[in-house]
C-alpha cells in the first residue's frame, strides 16, 4: 500500500449552530477561531507542493466562517478540490447557489428520517427540516451531495428509514457512521450500538448494498465491515465489486487513518483523523508534511506489522486494520484490538 494523503478534513472552525450530542469538536457559538485566513493559506501551500488531496471543510460549522468561500477558491487555486461538510441548517437558496460556485461536493449530516428523531441528535428544534430542505435546495440547482448519518442506542432503529431519504432526496452516497467515543460522544459510551448490533448492522448493510445500484453506499469507520464483506463474498459465492465515490478517501482498506487521511483541527492540531484522541503536532509550529512523514503516531499508523493483540497477526489486517481511535479510546493504546471487533 502506497502512503499519500489523498483526503483532508480540515476543521475551519468550532464554532457550530447545532448542539449535537456526538460532536467529536464539542463545537459551540461560544469558542473562538483560531486559524486565519493567512494560516490556512499557508497549510494549503505546504501540503499542494507534494500531494492534492480532496480538502473538506468541516468544523463546527463551516459556513459560519465568512471567508469560507475564499478558502475553497484558493484550494482550488491550487489544483485542489473541495468539499464542504455541513449540517445544512444555513442554506438557503442563495448560499446554495454560492456553494454551486465555489465548491465541489457537500456532505450533508442527517441523523435520523424525522425531526424526533434528528432533532433529539442534534439538539435544536427545525434541524431536521432545515437539512432536508437543504438538501432539496441543492439537489434542485444540480450541486451533488451526500448524506452522513451517525447512530447510537437512540436511533439505530431508523437506519433504514434514514437510508430510503437519503436516496429519496437525491444523495450521491449514503455513509452511515458508527460513532467513535471522542469529543461529546466520550459521555455518550453507554449509548453507543452495542457489538453484537454492530455486526448485525453490518450484515444488513452487506445485504443493502448488494442490491443498491444507484446511490454508493458505505459504513464509516466500521473498519471490521471489509473483512465481513470478503468472508461474505466468498461464502455465497458472488462477484462483488466495490463502488468508489469520485471524492472518497480512495481506500479499499477499512480503517485508512494517517495512511491515506488525515484531520487538522480548528487549531491547527493534526491527526490521523477526526476521531483521533491525540494529536501528532501542530501546523503552525512545525508545518504538516513534516508530521506526516516523520511523527511517531502517523508512522505507527502504517506499521501494520507493529499493531497489538490479535491484530498483529489476523489475516484481515491490510483489509480491515481496526479502529485506531477507537482502541486508544477504550484502551488507551491506539495500537490495540479494536473493541469492536467481531472477528
Ligand atoms: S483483529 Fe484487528 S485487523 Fe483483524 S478483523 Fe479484528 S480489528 Fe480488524
Ligand atoms: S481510526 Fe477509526 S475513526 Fe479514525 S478513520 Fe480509522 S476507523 Fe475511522
Amino acid at each position: 500500500m502506497e502512503f499519500s494523503l489523498k483526503w483532508l478534513a480540515f476543521e475551519i472552525t468550532p464554532r457550530c449552530n447545532l448542539n449535537c450530542i456526538h460532536c467529536r469538536t464539542s463545537a459551540s457559538m461560544n469558542l473562538k477561531d483560531k486559524l486565519s485566513f493567512g494560516d490556512i493559506k499557508g497549510v494549503i501551500d505546504e501540503i499542494s507542493k507534494e500531494f492534492k488531496p480532496v480538502i473538506v471543510l468541516t468544523g463546527g460549522e463551516p459556513l459560519l466562517r465568512s471567508d469560507v468561500f475564499d478558502i475553497a477558491d484558493y484550494i482550488k487555486y491550487k489544483g485542489m478540490r473541495v468539499g464542504l461538510a455541513t449540517n445544512g441548517t444555513l442554506i438557503g437558496k442563495k448560499m446554495a447557489l454560492k456553494i454551486k460556485k465555489h465548491i465541489d461536493i457537500v456532505s450533508l449530516s442527517l441523523d435520523g428520517s424525522e425531526s424526533e428523531v434528528h432533532d433529539d441528535f442534534r439538539k435544536v428544534k427545525g434541524a431536521f427540516d432545515a437539512t432536508v430542505r437543504a438538501a432539496q435546495i441543492l439537489k434542485e440547482i444540480g450541486v451533488d451531495f451526500i448524506v452522513n448519518s451517525s447512530f447510537t442506542k437512540r436511533n439505530q432503529h431508523d437506519i433504514e428509514n434514514t437510508y430510503r431519504l437519503a436516496k429519496s432526496l437525491g444523495a450521491k452516497a449514503w455513509y452511515m457512521f458508527m460513532i467513535v467515543p471522542t469529543g461529546r460522544a466520550g459521555e455518550l459510551r453507554s449509548e453507543l450500538i452495542s457489538k453484537e448490533d454492530y455486526y448485525k448492522i453490518l450484515k444488513w448493510h452487506f445485504e443493502l448494498e448488494l442490491k443498491e445500484k444507484k446511490m454508493l453506499v458505505r459504513p464509516t469507520c466500521a473498519p471490521e465491515y471489509y473483512a465481513l464483506v470478503d468472508i461474505e463474498r466468498k461464502k455465497q459465492n458472488i462477484n462483488f465489486e466495490r463502488r468508489t465515490l469520485k471524492f472518497s478517501t480512495g481506500g479499499a482498506k477499512g480503517c485508512v487513518a494517517g495512511q491515506l487521511i488525515a484531520f487538522i483541527g480548528y487549531d491547527g492540531e493534526i491527526k490521523p483523523c477526526s476521531y483521533f484522541l491525540r494529536s501528532a503536532g501542530n501546523v503552525l509550529e512545525s508545518g504538516f508534511l513534516k508530521i506526516w512523514h516523520e511523527s511517531k503516531i502517523f508512522k505507527d499508523m502504517r506499521d501494520f506489522e507493529s499493531y497489538n493483540d490479535k491484530c498483529a497477526h489476523c489475516r484481515y489486517i491490510n483489509v480491515c486494520g481496526g479502529c485506531r481511535a477507537r482502541a486508544d479510546a477504550y484502551f488507551g493504546d491506539y495500537m490495540a484490538i479494536d473493541p469492536y471487533c467481531f472477528l
